[in-house]
């Protein structure tokens, strides 16, 4: 049964006819400092797409600036098969822009952002390619469990996602990565979003389109280790949540009014208290609480503006996501080219 992402906007109505196959499929994987990881990736796809009959494959993979010999291992593969392309960005960008690269440069009807290191079991596709038939245009796998996260990550990110949608416009349903498959149509409409900050989660539930979910238990690293730790998962957190509210901004409009009240009471306090007994004790202790707090809320309120500040900052200057340094093209693209692009 499949169940369609509460409080996303879904057009009503019954879905379209049933779509053919598609031709062409492009899994698009970023890699860091994936040397080992890859071979089993290759191996894996390759095992699972071996049938004839399928769709026209792309393995096309995201150097996001390793440091390891990811890039040879890499190019060693698509001497072997050709349905390997690479696109060498010129240094480490992040996962997030590792992926909009790919986007931009994949051939496919439709396309799949996986992980290479097999925690997004590619299995999964062939239920994503028939669910995409029945009309969904996007079909997103929800980790039943994630049994294979420290108890910390899962804890941490169930609060991320409580507070992201209660104080966001959009609600990103929990457990879901960015592991998902996309018609040709929503590869579009995302390029053309036009941040260079991107958080892709929220983008991707911003777009709204037919979305279907399946679920999976997520496994294990194949090999090497996560290339996110909990600082790196933090400022993510960050990111997201200002990406799409800007509740953290006016909450200090509240935060004030609060303690300026707090303070016009104390104030007619002490007047009456003043009048009525005369001047007493100097009142040192209530200065020095009442300037502490008022100075760490200050500063806390203008963290939060430069948070959002800072972001706008990047985001005037234009600059690009990424920089692509190389496309090595295996032998196959040439065959997929013109047969999918719009
Ligand atoms: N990755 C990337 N650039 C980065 C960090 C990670 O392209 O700066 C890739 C990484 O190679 C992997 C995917 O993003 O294919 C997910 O990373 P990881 O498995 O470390 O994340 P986790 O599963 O622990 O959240
Ligand atoms: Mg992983």
């Amino acid at each position: 049964m499949n169940s369609l992402n509460a409080g996303q906007p879904v057009p009503a109505g019954p879905l379209p006819a049933r779509r053919a196959a598609p031709r062409s499929l492009t899994l698009v994987v970023p890699v860091f400092n994936e040397a080992e990881a890859v071979h089993h990736f290759v191996r894996r796809i390759s095992e699972l797409f071996a049938a004839p009959g399928g769709p026209a494959i792309e393995m096309l993979f995201v150097n996001d600036g390793s440091r390891d010999s990811t890039l040879e291992e890499l190019l060693s593969l698509q001497r072997l098969d050709p349905r390997i392309r690479v696109v060498d960005l010129s240094r480490n960008f992040g996962k997030e822009a590792a992926l909009s690269a790919g986007l931009d440069v994949a051939k496919g009807d439709v396309v799949v952002p996986i992980d290479v290191d097999l925690q997004d079991p590619p299995e999964l596709i062939g239920e994503m390619i028939e669910k995409w038939r029945d009309g969904y245009d996007v079909v997103a796998a929800r980790r039943a469990s994630r049994k294979a996260d420290s108890w910390a990550k899962r804890v941490t990110a169930g609060w991320f996602y409580r507070i992201h949608n209660q104080i966001s416009d959009i609600d990103i349903p929990e457990n879901v990565g960015d592991f998902r498959l996309m018609d040709r149509s929503v590869v579009e409409a995302l390029r053309q979003m036009p941040e260079s900050r991107r958080f892709m989660k929220g983008l991707f539930a911003w777009m709204g389109f037919r979305t279907a979910t399946v679920e999976y238990a997520r496994p294990e690293r194949v090999a090497g280790t996560s290339k996110f730790n909990g600082w790196k998962l933090w400022n993510f957190a960050l990111e997201g949540t200002t990406s799409f509210s800007t509740v953290p901004l006016r909450i200090w409009t509240y935060i004030g009014g609060s303690v300026a009240l707090l303070s016009i009471g104390f104030a007619l306090y002490t007047v009456v208290k003043v009048l009525i007994f005369g001047i007493d004790v100097p009142g040192y202790a209530s200065i020095v609480v009442a300037i502490s707090l008022l100075g760490g809320l200050q500063l806390m309120g203008i963290g939060v503006l430069g948070e959002y500040l800072g972001r706008t900052y990047m985001e005037s200057k234009r600059r690009p996501v990424f920089l692509i340094r190389t496309i090595y093209e295996g032998a196959a693209a040439d065959a997929l080219q013109g047969e999918s692009r719009p």
